[in-house]
């Protein structure tokens, strides 16, 4: 059993103050998406151990298979700022949506790899809630079902 992905106390409820940076750069990233096609603009914002804040948003394509979410773009990000296993403490998704809007299966396997007990926050502006990685992705794959045992 792999040992439990830290996971700071700052983050243990959908009301806490540590959620504000986060909040503020998704929605600020949300902004910025390019939804030209669909009208629906998602902002994600993570932080990285250490607390660095880096946000992403949706990126629609008129390919529409090479759409690509807010939750993997911030993911994208962090990773070439420097990011790595066991280094993402937790993440926001915004939307305006009339229900709040979780991280797709393809977001859920991208963030799986970093952080398989990551607290996700959903905002709408109206309501918030906090889930966690491994009830949405539950028994996910990651490298430890085929890399070797150190
Ligand atoms: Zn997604």
């Amino acid at each position: 059993m792999p040992p439990k992905p830290f996971e700071p106390v700052v983050f243990a409820s959908a009301e806490a103050s540590a959620w504000a940076p986060l909040l503020a750069a998704a929605w600020a990233a949300r902004e910025q998406a390019h939804a030209p096609y669909s009208g629906f603009r998602v902002g994600a914002a993570l932080i990285r151990r250490g607390g660095e804040v880096v946000s992403g948003c949706n990126v629609e394509n008129a390919s529409y298979p090479m759409c690509t979410c807010a939750e993997r773009t911030a993911v994208c990000a962090a990773v070439a700022a420097g990011m790595r296993e066991g280094e993402l403490d937790a993440i926001v998704v915004v939307t305006t949506a009339d229900t709040l809007t979780p991280p797709c299966g393809a977001c859920r396997q991208v963030l799986a790899e970093f952080a398989e007990d990551l607290p996700i926050l959903l905002d709408n502006g109206r309501e918030r809630a906090l889930h966690h990685l491994n009830a949405l992705l539950p028994f996910s794959f990651t490298g430890r079902n085929f890399r070797p045992a150190p």
